[in-house]
């Protein structure tokens, strides 16, 4: 028996709609205004936010199967909400009380909008000597310059969850009001897929932020709080994982047709359940996160490599059909890049590679 979730019923009323709306969003111009707003009705996006600030305080598996299906219906909206949902949930972690209870409550509805600039404290520049969001500690506040290199719906956004460097090498998170002087959010460049997500450099310049907005720190490797969470998170996986069921769903279709795909549908559906149970069973941690086979970087790998494979499968299936630009197929394989690059850790990007030239252990 599949282990694929079943949605919840409020879950499954909104679906279909954000199944009609994806392809739309393979376009640079696009923004998944309606798709978020079916979220709002559905509740999702208070999923995050603890219940004392009006949210659901969804997390552990619970928060893993909505990923799963919301993925498999709109990998774009998803991922969208995966971004707000960050933010919405390192504020969650603040220590800023006064702070919290002004943005949590704004945050359970489509009304308002916030996002993550982090991934330079992680995954992105890592290699550059000089911090690319540099902090000064001034009166009152703090000030930030420099070029935020990826954020998802900045010009969407009411705040963004930032990170920046000081001096002596510890870390802040802020809440980055949008509309503070000095922050121009740059042109975005066309991408390989998901151009809806939006996502595009902002500069600060010169920008003063409020102590009153601080997240955390100062404190050396601020990003390294958050439990479970964070870079290659359970999280990222679910998504490979809906996008791959995605693609299983195209490749069922083709099969009903051409009963021959069946010996290839087959162990693809198997590698997902086996994989899908492994994700339940170490976002409900009734595992321990140490054993390897139920690790973040483990379960990402298996995850990365399975969504790879069915995009691909499905494109094959579908022949040249698949390789129009509309097709779904060729969607999905733009779709699964995004998972060599999205929040990888460098063993999991390094297994990749592995993987690709062919090389044993990976
Ligand atoms: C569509 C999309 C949306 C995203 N949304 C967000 C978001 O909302 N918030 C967020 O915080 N992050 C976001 N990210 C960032 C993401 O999580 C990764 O951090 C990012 O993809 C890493 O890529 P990079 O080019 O910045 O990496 P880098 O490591 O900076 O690599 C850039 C280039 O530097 C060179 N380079 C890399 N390593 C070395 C080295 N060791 N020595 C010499 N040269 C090197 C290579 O030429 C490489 O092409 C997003 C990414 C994408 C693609």
């Amino acid at each position: 028996m599949s282990t694929w979730p079943q949605p919840v019923a409020r879950l499954l009323e909104i679906l279909d709609g954000l199944g009609d709306h994806t392809g739309e969003l393979d376009d640079v111009s696009a923004w998944p205004t309606k798709s978020l707003r079916l979220l709002d009705e559905a509740g999702v996006l208070g999923w995050v936010i603890p219940r004392i600030y009006g949210g659901e305080e969804f997390s552990g598996s619970a928060l893993i199967e909505g990923y799963l299906n919301l993925a498999r219906a709109c990998l774009p909206t998803t991922f969208v909400l995966t971004q707000r949902n960050a933010a919405c949930q390192r504020f969650a972690l603040s220590e800023n009380e006064p702070l919290k209870q002004e943005l949590l409550p704004a945050l359970t509805d489509s009304d308002r909008f916030a996002t993550v600039g982090i991934s330079h404290l992680t995954t992105s520049r890592q290699h550059l000597a000089k911090p690319v969001v540099a902090v000064e500690i001034v009166d009152g506040g703090f000030r930030l310059d420099g070029v935020v290199p990826w954020v998802t719906g900045a010009a969407f956004a009411d705040w963004v969850l930032l990170g920046g460097t000081c001096d002596d090498g510890r870390q802040v998170l802020v809440a980055l009001p949008m509309d503070s002087e000095g922050v121009s959010v740059l042109a975005a460049e066309s991408l390989l897929a998901l151009d809806a997500s939006q996502t595009v450099p902002i500069q600060l310049e010169h920008v003063f932020v409020d102590q009153s907005r601080l997240v955390a720190g100062p404190v050396e490797a601020v990003m390294n709080s958050g439990g479970r969470g964070g870079t290659g998170s359970l999280g990222t996986s679910a998504l490979a994982m809906g996008s791959g069921a995605a693609s299983l769903d195209g490749l069922v279709r083709e099969t009903q047709r051409r009963p021959e795909l069946e010996k290839i549908l087959q162990p693809l559906i198997a590698e997902q359940d086996a994989i899908v149970a492994d994700l339940l069973a170490a976002s409900g941690e009734q595992v321990s996160s140490t054993d390897p086979v139920f690790s973040n970087e483990s379960l990402r790998q298996r995850s990365n490599s399975f969504v790879l494979r069915a995009s691909q499968a499905y494109l094959a299936a579908t022949k040249g059909a698949g390789f129009t630009s509309t097709h779904p197929a060729s969607r999905a394989v733009r779709e699964a890049m995004f998972f060599l690059v999205w929040s990888c850790p460098q063993v999991v990007v390094d297994a990749q590679l592995r993987e690709f030239a062919g090389v044993a252990d990976c």
